[in-house]
């Protein structure tokens, strides 16, 4: 690569939240993840102008994973580039950028379970209604590996990463090593103070390939994670920080591998408790967040570890 390809995070603010970004300063540029429906229009526009550019340049949208806080702008940053950005998504998590009822169906089918709430539905309709800004079709439907042509001499390879997500993938800058994940890589969590992840084991995996494969030289997350004493590491990490969140990232997950599967072979006992019935794992982690606040991690990780000792036992 002749020069270097600069990066710049975009942040957009959403309630407690800031959603982040990333604009890739290419020849054909692009921008990694797009917030929610109001997010290009009232964050990016902004950013991007304050970098001396306009979001009618952009010619990728390259979507790390289905979540509605990362997909719910496409629709809207598409049409703010007259539709001249190809969107890009993996295969497994296709169906949430193609309907926002799949949203809906990905709550009632794990989380509804845990949490007693009857207007439950009803509130994820109107959610996915309000922040997805409309449901599309990708340009190119990632699989496995590919790698894609940003103009000139460069390219971004793509590297599956399950786990968060079955469609989650990293997004890497070649020759450059500048890594995009997510929310592949949660450490602690962010503000909910525990990591989310559907699949425990092909997080996990994902996790070591990503600290032993990709070594990044820099890794954009796309939310603050924080560490054990709850410090947000920010969004832009450099390489020690990179291996040191991905390391966290695996060591809390062993830490709640194995406290969960103890009590899963104890057996879960449902109780009154907010954490029920996984309250003597929330007990042995020390885990007093508030176990309902969307999007509920506690519950989508536990899950996760359930299911699959069902499919062991
Ligand atoms: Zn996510």
């Amino acid at each position: 690569m002749t020069r270097e390809v600069k990066i710049h995070p975009l942040f957009s603010p959403w309630g407690r939240f800031g959603l982040y970004s990333f604009f890739i300063d290419a020849p054909e540029p692009a921008i990694v993840d797009t917030g929610i429906a109001s997010s290009p229009a009232e964050g990016m526009a902004s950013s991007l102008e304050a970098l001396g550019r306009s979001i009618e340049e952009v010619r990728w949208i390259l979507l790390t994973h289905g979540h509605i806080d990362h997909l719910g702008g496409a629709h809207a940053l598409s049409e703010l580039t007259g539709g001249r950005a190809k969107v890009a998504i993996h295969e497994a998590d296709v169906h949430l950028l193609r309907s926002r009822r799949a949203h809906v169906d990905l709550y009632m089918d794990v989380r509804r379970q845990y949490l007693d709430n009857p207007h439950a539905e009803e509130e994820q309709t109107k959610m996915a209604d309000a922040v997805i800004s409309g449901e599309m079709e990708p340009d190119v439907l990632l699989k496995d590996g590919e790698t894609l042509s940003l103009g000139g001499d460069v390219t971004v390879s793509v590297h599956p990463v399950p786990g968060h997500t079955a469609g989650s993938v990293a997004y890497v800058v070649d020759g450059q090593a500048d890594m995009f994940t997510g929310d592949a890589v949660q450490v602690h969590g962010a503000a909910n103070g525990f990591p989310g992840y559907e699949d425990p084991a092909a997080y996990r995996s994902s996790l070591r390939y990503l600290r032993d494969e990709i070594r990044p030289r820099h890794l954009y997350l796309g939310h603050p994670y924080r560490t054990a004493a709850g410090v947000p590491y920010g969004v832009e990490l450099d390489s020690d920080q990179a291996q040191a969140a991905i390391q966290e990232s695996l060591d809390i997950e062993a830490r709640i591998a194995d406290a969960t599967r103890r009590h899963l072979r104890e057996g879960l006992r449902e109780t009154d408790s907010a954490y029920s019935p996984f309250a003597r794992v929330a007990e042995e982690l020390s885990y007093t967040g508030d176990p309902a606040l969307e999007p509920s991690p506690f519950f989508t990780t536990l899950h996760g570890y359930r299911k699959q000792f069902h499919q062991e036992s």
